[in-house]
């Protein structure tokens, strides 16, 4: 089973995307950037979901750290946020964000369908 790393500070949010993906997926779950790179050492997840809006460090940090970290540059790390604005979708990507999902997640095959698509690219 594919291995998803929930970055979010939100415990109702953590708990529907449990909902969401746990029958497909082992989610480890992280309430903080710090606690999720710090587990990353020891073992890589197979994709990253990352709030934008995290307390202390934010995603765009994480991501930064991540992509500039040699072990870890290659994860997939697709970017959860509630700010959708227009616009949003290519200022993500361009950061560095392999994908981009909206909260609130009204439909979830929009994320289903966004973490096969890295799984089956990895
Ligand atoms: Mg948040």
């Amino acid at each position: 089973m594919k291995t998803i790393a929930v970055v979010e500070d939100n415990a109702d949010n953590r708990l529907l995307l449990r909902a969401f993906l746990a029958d497909t997926y082992e989610i480890v779950e992280y309430e903080t950037g710090m606690a999720a790179l710090e587990a990353f050492a020891s073992a890589l997840p197979d994709v990253v979901l990352l709030d934008v809006s995290l307390p202390g460090m934010d995603g765009l940090a994480i991501l930064a750290r991540i992509r500039g970290d040699e072990r870890l540059k290659k994860l997939p790390v697709v970017a959860l946020t509630a700010h959708a604005m227009h616009g949003d979708r290519e200022r993500f990507l361009t950061a560095g964000f392999d994908d981009y999902v909206s909260k609130p997640i009204i439909d979830e095959q929009i994320l289903l369908n966004a973490l096969r698509r890295l799984l089956e690219r990895a």
